[in-house]
């Protein structure tokens, strides 16, 4: 066993590099900002590219116990409901891809990780320790904390999201800036909703300049919402506040009611308002004895929900780059080398089917020409098998 890799953040990219580490049998120490462990109260994705990692890990079973597997999905017209597109899912990405499609709280996702990482390896995360600053020095990274001493890493790998402070200490990068896109997001008991409204299967709704998308959680007892539309600024001094249900309808209230009804729906002061941030690509992932992975090495929109499945894509490659070769140096080059031409084309298709969707004159949407993460072929990305060294081809789809 070499040197204990050092993590910054305990979020979907760190916890699962730290797990992937530790059944390799590196040892990890994630270093995480907030107090006690947690994760805000949202749905996510976990589409198969990313849960065929957590079988590998071991949480596949866990995994289905806490996700819920949706038969179908629809695009709506935004006024009238009308079904646009359907896609039908239920067991068959298990049988393309050999790995499931399932709707998770992020909760429970970060719960599940971070359980399977202690178990692994004691001790490994860290709580109370905010990253401030960073330096090269002779022997690895010297890392600054907020209260804390600073520590010398070997080698470092910053997980900690789209404001990484890593990056900004370390790599050649400009801030984080808003992207012009928010998004009210929300979480509502099934009881509260007509039955019918409660049970419709989940999907988005499209409208111009403006997109719903809906999917139940937890065995369909909480339906999970964003609502997304553009702002031209973004004065709040956080990237998350809680709003107003008057906000949220003023933009959706005329909306189809499977959309304005779940939003009308919401349990006072449920509804939150999310600024979407964005960053350009670096030129390099790699700095002396640090890289980053997830959201603070491509943060993208979230419109073709592979955010987080990107970041444990991420995580895995890694790991095992790691695993493979004898020095940081190396398995970091190497990590760049395998994930950096998928990461980009993720990251610049997300914001360009965004642009899509929320532009689109519902009237005139096609399916059949509409490019989106499963048509493109994201899903059959295997981060556990793909050729170390060997940069992802763009699919033909794309061209
Ligand atoms: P984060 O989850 O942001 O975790 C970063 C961690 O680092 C946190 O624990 C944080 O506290 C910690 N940290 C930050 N700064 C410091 C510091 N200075 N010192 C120490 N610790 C620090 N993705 C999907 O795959 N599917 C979806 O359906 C989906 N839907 C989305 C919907 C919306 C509206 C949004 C905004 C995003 C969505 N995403 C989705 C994207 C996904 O949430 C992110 O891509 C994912 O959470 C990135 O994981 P991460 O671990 O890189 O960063």
């Amino acid at each position: 066993m070499g040197p204990p890799v050092t993590i910054i953040g305990a979020g979907m990219a760190g916890l699962t590099l730290g797990l992937a580490l530790a059944r390799s049998g590196i040892e990890p120490i994630v270093l995480e900002q907030a107090p006690v462990l947690g994760e805000v109260g949202a749905g996510l994705t976990i589409s198969p590219n990313a849960s065929r990692v957590f079988e590998h890990l071991g949480l596949g079973d866990g995994l289905e116990a806490i996700g819920y597997t949706p038969e179908r999905q629809h695009v709506r017209h935004y006024k009238t409901g009308r079904i646009l597109a359907e896609t039908v899912r239920g067991q068959s990405p298990k049988a393309q891809y050999g790995a499931g499609y399932f709707h998770v709280h992020r909760a429970d996702l970060h719960v599940l990780l971070a359980q399977a990482l202690e178990a692994a390896c004691p001790g490994a995360i860290r709580t109370g320790h905010r990253l401030t600053g960073a330096r090269h020095v002779d022997r690895g990274v010297e890392l600054a904390f907020a209260d804390r001493p600073t520590r010398v890493a070997d080698a470092v790998v910053g997980a900690d999201g789209v404001r990484s402070v890593l990056r900004d200490a370390l790599f050649e990068t400009l801030p984080a800036r808003f992207t012009g896109h928010v998004a009210w997001r929300g979480l509502v008991p099934a009881e509260r909703l007509d039955p019918d409204v409660a049970a419709a299967p989940p999907g988005i709704h499209i409208g111009p300049g403006q997109l719903f998308l809906r999917y139940p959680l937890r065995g369909g007892s909480l339906i999970n919402y964003a609502a997304f539309a553009r702002q031209d600024g973004w004065l709040d001094e956080g990237w998350s506040a809680r709003a107003a249900l008057s906000d949220p309808l003023a933009v959706f209230g005329d909306w189809d009611r499977l959309a304005s009804g779940v939003i009308a729906a919401t349990p006072p002061d449920g509804v939150f308002k999310w600024a979407l941030f964005g960053r350009a690509p670096l030129s390099s992932w790699v700095s002396g004895r640090a890289t980053l992975v997830g959201d603070a090495a491509h943060a993208m929109l979230p419109f073709m929900g592979q955010g987080a499945a990107s970041s444990i894509e991420d995580a895995m490659v890694l790991a095992r780059c790691i695993a493979a070769t004898p020095s940081a140096d190396e398995a970091f080059a190497l990590y760049e080398a395998t994930r950096r031409s998928r990461a980009d084309f993720i990251q610049t298709t997300s914001r360009a089917v965004g642009e899509r969707l929320e532009g689109a004159d519902p009237d005139s949407y096609n399916p059949a020409t509409h490019r989106n993460e499963d048509s493109l072929g994201l899903f059959a990305y295997d981060a556990v098998r793909t050729p170390l060294g060997v940069p992802w081809d763009i699919p033909a789809e794309a061209a």
